[in-house]
């Protein structure tokens, strides 16, 4: 794919020291740097996978980071959503989660929204970001997001997980298969509650910070046109090539 249409923004002395051992890695450094700095992610729900994600693009120091989550913290939500803590169980997430990326990065814009992804809020909130990280847990929202993705022509990291097994693309609206060509019918077992192990949602979650970083940095080979899927139970991890389908209601011709 061609590079994102980012504009680098340039490192203070105190960013440079900050971010130095990732400018360490070849086809990276400061010009990839100023690209992060530069750069706007979206993430829907930001709780064991989101959460993930957030956390890692806010270390590595993307400029500026639109989380939307609705809703407050529960005792349920404490053995996986890392940007929720104790002390703010019953109150916003959007709050806890905005305060603790403030605390690890304080130099970074947050731009929380404490909704969820609705027909009412998408258009806007891909309008405003570079890139599009689908973490929520409904397929509903998933559908929304992918289809206001596939129109706006941004790119949209996708990825899912239950129980100990995963998923994960990354969709580059024109060349890759969207979401709906994937899965072209909701599918029948996914609901909002379901089995979750921190250590596997942060597992996907760092992958999928890895697949944000590496387009908008333009690093090494993302996963466009591939699904890997993962087993944590047995380790196995595989890559599938997947293909567009011409008769998708989304992206087809
Ligand atoms: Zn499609």
């Amino acid at each position: 794919m061609d590079d994102l249409p980012i504009t680098p923004k340039p490192l203070t002395d105190e960013e440079r020291a900050t971010y130095e051992w990732q400018t360490w890695i070849p086809d990276f450094g400061e010009e990839s740097q100023e690209k992060l700095k530069g750069a706007s992610v979206l993430i829907s729900r930001i709780g064991g996978l989101g959460g993930t994600v957030a956390y890692q693009l806010a270390a590595a120091g993307v400029g500026r980071l639109v989380l939307a989550h609705a809703g407050n913290v529960k005792p349920s939500d404490l053995n996986r959503q890392l940007l929720m803590t104790h002390e703010q169980l019953g109150k916003p997430r959007i709050e806890s989660a905005q305060r603790r990326l403030n605390d690890l990065n304080p130099r970074l814009e947050i731009v929380p929204v404490a909704e969820n992804i609705s027909k009412e809020n998408v258009s806007r909130l891909v309008g405003e970001v570079d890139v599009v990280v689908d973490c929520a847990p409904l397929f509903e929202e998933r559908f929304l997001m992918n289809s206001e993705a596939v129109a706006q022509s941004k790119p949209m990291v996708e990825c899912a997980m239950y129980d100990l097994q995963a998923q994960l693309t990354t969709i580059v609206p024109g060349e890759t298969p969207c979401l709906a060509c994937l899965f072209p019918e909701e599918p029948p077992a996914w609901k909002r509650e379901f089995p979750v192990l921190g250590a596997v949602s942060g597992t996907v979650g760092c992958l999928a910070a890895t697949e944000a970083i590496k387009l908008i940095a333009g690093l090494g080979e993302t996963l466009a046109g591939q699904l890997l899927t993962m087993d944590l139970r047995t380790m196995d991890f595989h890559k599938h090539r997947v293909a567009r389908r011409a008769d998708c209601e989304v992206c087809g011709s």
